[in-house]
């Protein structure tokens, strides 16, 4: 029989997930994570060119496991000045041995010709939650922000230490929370939020 009630998320990243079960909390739904789903083993290979397939990939490759609702997230640092490099290989960019500390100094290396005024960057998150019959909600996030020229910062995780925002603030010097009212997940986690709020309204109606 299929299982409507339970929503697993395809992310083994604790902070991801802490924010995600905390916004869909009062849904009649259970949430559980990909660990406690049996599947902390599987890792869906991200082949895709666009944030928004490899989010899709990663939900089928759980699903066909769990037959549940499921919901995952793709997201990345796009960087003008490098036609929107680094993109989906955020996570990879100094190789797949690599890690956040050489990511940031991989494009510190990158820009360190371009004046501050060309270094625009956008934070992009893509979450897809797709139902057992195959339907599919979608929702993009995105904040805009400069690659500094040094990191700054002990908050967040990633890139942010690099992201300064418009009001000279870094990504890393935002509180948790500060960082969720504006952050590229954040805004797509609450789109999504309301995009399932009205698919169970009209599943009440039906
Ligand atoms: P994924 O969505 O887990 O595949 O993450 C992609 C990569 O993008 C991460 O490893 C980080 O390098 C970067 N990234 C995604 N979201 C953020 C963020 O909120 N802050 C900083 N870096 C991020």
């Amino acid at each position: 029989m299929e299982d409507t009630k339970t929503l697993v998320i395809a992310t083994g990243n604790p902070n991801k997930l802490k924010e995600i079960q905390s916004l869909l909390k009062d849904f009649p739904i259970t949430i559980k994570s990909k660990d406690e789903a049996g599947l902390k083993s599987v890792e869906i290979e991200e082949t895709g060119t666009t944030f928004e397939e490899n989010a899709l990939l990663k939900a089928k490759g759980i699903q066909q496991y769990t037959g549940t609702m499921v919901l995952a997230d793709d997201s990345g640092i796009a960087v003008d000045a490098l036609e929107g490099a680094p993109g989906v290989y955020s996570a990879r960019y100094a190789g797949e041995e690599g890690n956040d500390q050489k990511n940031n100094e991989k494009l510190l290396e990158a820009l360190k010709e371009v004046p501050m005024e060309e270094r625009g960057a956008v934070f992009v998150c893509a979450i897809v939650l797709l139902f057992p019959d195959g339907r599919v909600l979608k929702a993009r996030g995105v904040t805009r922000g400069r690659v500094g020229f040094e990191k700054k910062g002990q908050g967040g995780f990633g890139y942010d230490p690099l992201f300064k925002l418009p009001d000279g603030k870094t990504m890393a010097e935002l509180t948790a929370k500060e960082k969720n009212a504006i952050s590229h997940r954040g805004k797509a986690l609450r789109k999504i939020k309301e995009l399932l709020e009205e698919e169970f309204a009209k599943e009440i109606k039906e």
